[in-house]
């Protein structure tokens, strides 16, 4: 008899800052073996997990549950997640008789009222479930790691990435422990430590900062002969919930004083070294003198548009400095630029109107409007497109109607791609799919506080990190958070050092 192992996904970023709402409609599914035909080969958890499960000496039958996943945006609607939810609890109880669980989840999905629906989420499972099936879950280490969560799967397997390039190797890592825990190889202990601190900026990239030594001690415990898993989960900063804060875990195989003693290590480590963990942003003004005085291409960091992090998509505000047309750059920009904006009017128009056709659009400001005003442009169509395209990672996205503006400018031109959906700005493919080449531009906006570095960090000449505004700002005192436990670093100005002591046991 085959061991049976059930495979299920739900996964989207919420900035709760973003007054768009995430429906249901935003999601993307996929079930049953569809589910794990369109995983396999690419570079996701869920691939990684079915590499395992198919080198293991013993014969796995892995079985598609669920699969659901949306763009990061504003919080999902009630009630459209109390239905995702739901759903996903059919596909888990229509398969409650498997012999073991993986779950490979985000971690940082919030409603309009529900802060914790992941927790919700594995508490209805464990309660289809039962007790003995072993549960693992991967999560990507900007999760709202909460204490409903914790009680209700046996280990927890982060990220060790950012940017994030491991959620091949993080589903492997999730699939080995949960053949170790199937066949009865492995009785996971863990320790977890929260700590009242949201961290952004330059030190957190692994392969370069502090936090990546942070992640390198987890390593060690968790490449150890006892460990099974370890990680920091830092939260998504923009996901304002009662349960936001970072958490270190340390999962070993029954030995507790390893997993407190490695826990409390790199728990220390992180809040000695706070004060690093911020942000160092440039204005829009300096970024643009920054690119005039530069050989080749600058990026642009949009982190506080960031997608990818949750926001709108719909921000302008560095369209109207690069077009000389904000009050906070007086510099004029000299050369072309390459940007994109969330606008399903715009991409409508221009699509209405044909290639090669000069439009007038009102450009930004349609989904955030309290935070960015409508921008009125003149450009002529370079290019329509039906949407579908496929990321890096090999997943495939659905932008709406999608349309290439070329944009004057006194000194050179700006290149718009105009999106009816949310779309990630990250990577360089968004771009490529529509017929634009960043190498050749001498500013590209990613829409990314980090993860576009790996795509960009050998073609840039500089990389500047602008601060604009928008609903995920690494500027977190320009965001209006009302629900995340206070005191909380760098929110507040004196918060208490923590004690460094393990929550109470939970190995299951
Ligand atoms: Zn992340």
């Amino acid at each position: 008899m085959p061991i049976r192992i059930l495979v299920a996904e739900i996964k989207q970023e919420t900035s709760v800052f973003n007054p768009q709402l995430t429906r249901y409609e935003d999601f993307h599914q996929a079930h049953g073996n569809d589910l794990l035909s369109a995983r396999r080969g690419t570079d996701t958890e869920i691939a990684g997990a079915l590499d395992v499960f198919a080198e293991a000496d013993e014969e796995i039958l892995p079985i598609g549950g669920m699969a659901a996943w949306a763009v990061s945006g504003g919080p999902i609607c009630d009630t459209d997640l109390d239905r995702l939810i739901e759903e996903f609890a059919e596909a888990v109880t229509r398969h409650s008789d498997v012999d073991a669980v993986y779950f490979c989840l985000h971690g940082a999905m919030a409603g309009e009222q529900e802060g914790d629906p992941e927790g919700r989420i594995l508490q209805r499972a464990r309660n289809i479930l039962g007790d003995t099936i072993p549960v693992v879950v991967s999560l990507d280490l900007h999760a709202i790691f909460t204490p409903l969560m914790h009680r209700n799967a046996d280990v927890f397997v982060p990220f060790h990435t950012y940017p994030h390039t491991d959620q091949y190797d993080t589903g492997r890592r999730s699939a080995a422990v949960l053949l170790q825990l199937t066949r009865g190889e492995a009785s996971p202990t863990t320790a977890r430590i929260s700590l009242p601190m949201l961290v952004r900026g330059d030190e957190l990239l692994t392969a370069t900062g502090l936090f990546g030594e942070a992640i390198r001690m987890c390593q060690d415990i968790e490449t150890s002969e006892c460990g099974l898993a370890a990680g920091v989960l830092i939260g998504n900063p923009f996901t304002d919930v009662p349960g936001l804060k970072s958490w270190v875990e340390v999962t070993t195989n029954s030995n507790k004083p390893a997993a407190d003693l490695a826990a409390r290590r790199i728990a220390e480590f992180l809040w000695n070294q706070r004060e690093r963990l911020e942000a160092e942003l440039v204005s829009l003004e300096e970024a643009i003198s920054t690119s005039n005085n530069t050989e080749g291409l600058t990026v642009f960091s949009d982190a506080a548009d960031a997608t990818a992090s949750g926001a709108s998509g719909d921000s302008n505000a560095i369209l109207s400095g690069l077009l000389g047309r904000s009050p906070d750059a007086t510099s004029l920009f000299q050369g072309t630029a390459l940007l994109s904006v969330v606008d399903a009017p715009a991409a409508l128009a221009a699509t209405a109107a044909g290639v090669g056709a000069t439009v007038e659009v009102s450009l930004g400001g349609t989904r955030d409007p309290g935070r960015f005003d409508p921008l009125t442009v003149t450009a002529t169509v370079l290019s329509i497109h039906d949407g579908h395209f496929i990321y890096e990672s090999g997943k495939p996205e659905i932008a709406g109607a999608t349309t290439v503006l070329r944009i004057p400018t006194d000194h050179g031109h700006v290149d718009a791609l105009v999106t009816e959906r949310s779309i990630y700005v990250v990577g360089r493919a968004v771009f490529t799919a529509h017929g634009l080449d960043p190498a050749g531009y001498d500013v590209v906006v990613a829409k990314s506080p980090n993860g576009f570095r790996t795509h960009y960090e050998s073609i840039a000449a500089a990389i500047v990190v602008v601060d604009v505004p928008g609903s995920t700002s690494a500027n977190l005192h320009s965001l209006p958070f009302s629900r995340c436990p206070r005191p909380i670093f760098p929110l507040d100005e004196h918060v208490p050092t923590p004690e460094f002591v393990p929550e109470a046991p939970s190995s299951s």
